[in-house]
């Protein structure tokens, strides 16, 4: 609904803009009504459309060879075009292929100055048995075989027969892959030992949207897919444990503490685990041969699942034990402030490099102190709503999933450790205004791989993100954004929700005009600096330095000791943010100064008191 509004509002302006200039430069004004209608398309279909988005069901069948690490698939998708548009192409990606010398993963990383110390030059050393590759060895349409070229991490395939709107078309393919040494994310034997971490491992269908397709190459960053339904059964290794999305749906004869009564175990080498997703748009799993397992239940919530090496040093296990109570507090926190989580199960899964969030699981090192564990675990798990099920594009509105996490990930690992959330946001605040001075700075809407520095990309997402949604706090009231965040969960999840459709949200509630926040702090680089001028007996006059415009909050202290809180509000918001001070005037936003008078003499005079604004000078904010 809300792009529908947007595109119009974009469409008609480009239309008028248009026309107008071709009246003013090329006929005189009297002839503009004779102008010729506009020629008919040659693209199908309606431009402008109401929310819609596509769909797919996996069944895919892996048989997996623990000692080549080696798998062969095959897999069968049924895809439901529920778009406006013919399509007469598809794309797949096939992200193993990254793990390659010469990739444009492995070439960008020998390029950027400050490359990721995990990725380095190590993918250009892979021998060939070392690399990760998808080959693709058959693909028919609904029984057709069709054309398909891999490039790089992407197959392009030309369709048959092209899709109608609405129409649901079979895709069976044929495929064999190689599980890369760890370099990032996925790979076999991770540097604490774990076989077989498998993130983004199958041929992926690419989403199409409202933007078209999103083939993108897999460069640094992340992910995107289409929701659907996933039946997987993977044979594997009979000592080999498994864990990560899905239900098992034959958990007595797996065991390994799935087990709902007696374990019956066929009498094979290899086991087979059968899993199945409702609803998601990815699928992992890890497995290896040492992984303990226990389960702890969230009440009224899922079954946490705990997967760690049962060799590691016994401080270590005790990490993952202590780990488990703090998961439940963790999942509640999260339900309670965002939106309950709807899966019956989540799992916590020692492998990876690092952390990385996927659908109902996620990836972790396991082996830090207790404190970095749970920080892990926390920002993960929150990662569960944001990308999970309000599942925004991660490499176009990058910020929006990392910065969303790292504020509610904050927010539960503080409060659960009981100590102040205050102190991370200040440090939040520090690390961006550092980042504003360096000056390099780029917009928060940059594609997360166009970076210059892998740096500006992580500060942008996770820290300016952060800031976006505290800021937003100071401009509609701590009540306000939180309410924003439910509706957001409300309208939005098991969705492709992008940034004017949460600022849409956010307006609704707090009945402010708020595109300008959108608009300054994700597609500029402008920053916020007010100051106090001069206090001259009981007239105070403030000023705007910087280009970005923010609703003020003053504090007055009186000579008489006594103190006084003002709100002045944007302009621009047609508003005020609920509140308890003394609301003045509006600042309209190109007046580089503003003053009001008080009823007593004053002392001191300080903007934003609170510091929920990210004030690039505060040095200016008191007098
Ligand atoms: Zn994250």
């Amino acid at each position: 609904m809300n792009r529908f509004l947007l595109t119009v509002f974009c469409v008609a302006c480009f239309v008028s803009c248009k026309s107008t200039q071709q009246t003013e430069a090329v006929q005189p004004a009297k002839t503009a009504s004779k102008q010729a209608p506009l020629k008919p398309s040659k693209v199908n279909g309606p431009r402008l459309t109401s929310y819609w988005q596509q769909h797919v069901d996996y069944t895919m069948d892996i048989d997996m060879d623990v000692n080549t690490y080696q798998y062969k698939g095959t897999q069968k998708l049924v895809y439901t075009n529920n778009s406006p548009d013919v399509l007469n192409k598809v794309f797949y990606h096939l992200y193993p292929n990254a793990f390659q010398p010469g990739s444009e993963m492995d070439v960008r990383s020998q390029n950027i100055p400050d490359a990721d110390g995990r990725v380095k030059d190590r993918i250009g050393k892979l021998k060939p048995n070392e690399i990760g590759y998808i080959k693709v060895n058959s693909l028919k349409q609904n029984g057709t075989t069709i054309e398909h070229e891999t490039v790089g991490t992407v197959l392009e395939v030309q369709l048959a027969k092209p899709i109608q709107p609405g129409e649901s078309v079979t895709f069976d393919m044929v495929f064999d892959a190689q599980v890369p040494v760890q370099i990032r994310r996925s790979g076999r034997n991770n540097k604490e030992g774990v076989a077989l971490s498998m993130t983004q491992w199958y041929p992926k269908l690419a989403e199409y949207d409202y933007e078209g397709w999103h083939a993108d190459p897999y460069i640094g960053r992340e992910f995107y897919g289409v929701w659907g339904d996933f039946d997987v059964a993977l044979h594997i290794d009979k000592n080999y444990v498994v864990g990560g999305t899905g239900y098992l749906q034959n958990p007595n004869e797996v065991g390994y503490g799935y087990e709902t009564g007696t374990v019956k175990r066929p009498n094979s080498d290899k086991l087979t685990w059968h899993f199945k997703a409702p609803n998601v748009h990815d699928f992992t799993w890890a497995a290896d041969p040492e992984y303990k397992h226990d389960t702890m239940q969230v009440p009224n919530g899922p079954l946490l699942h705990f997967l760690y090496k049962s060799n590691m040093p016994k401080d270590k296990l005790e990490n993952w034990k202590n780990l488990q109570p703090k998961s439940v507090e963790l999942m509640q926190f999260y339900s309670d402030h965002i939106g309950k989580y709807p899966y019956d199960q989540y799992s916590i899964i020692q492998g990876g490099d690092g952390g990385m969030e996927y659908a109902m699981c996620t990836l972790i090192l396991g082996e830090g102190n207790f404190e970095g564990l749970f920080g892990v675990t926390a920002h993960e798990m929150a990662h569960s709503w944001f990308q999970f099920l309000l599942a925004t594009n991660e490499l176009t509105n990058y910020w929006m999933d990392e910065g969303f996490t790292q504020y509610f990930g904050k927010w539960a690992e503080d409060k659960i450790n009981g100590i102040s959330f205050e102190k991370s946001t200040k440090q939040t605040y520090d690390v961006y205004t550092y980042y504003v001075k360096s000056g390099t700075e780029q917009p928060l809407t940059t594609q997360a791989d166009r970076f210059h520095l892998n740096r500006s990309s992580s500060i942008s997402a996770y820290y300016k993100g952060y800031i976006f949604l505290n800021q937003l706090a100071y401009i509609i009231g701590q009540e306000n954004l939180e309410t924003t965040i439910k509706e957001y969960f409300n309208n939005w999840a098991f969705k492709h929700p992008n940034r004017v459709d949460f600022i849409r949200i956010a307006e609704k509630v707090s009945g402010l005009e708020l595109e300008w926040y959108l608009t300054d702090w994700t597609g500029t680089t402008n920053t916020i600096d007010y100051g106090v001028k001069s206090v001259e007996g009981n007239t105070i006059t403030l000023e705007r330095i910087g280009l970005m415009p923010m609703p003020i909050d003053v504090s007055v202290t009186y000579t008489d000791g006594t103190t006084q809180d003002f709100y002045i509000p944007l302009q621009m918001m047609r508003g005020e943010k609920p509140t308890t001070a003394t609301t003045l005037n509006d600042w309209a936003w190109a007046y580089p100064t503003y003053s009001f008078k008080t009823p007593k003499t004053v002392k001191s005079v300080t903007i934003d008191p609170k510091q929920m604004m990210a004030d690039i000078d505060r040095e200016n904010n008191k007098r």
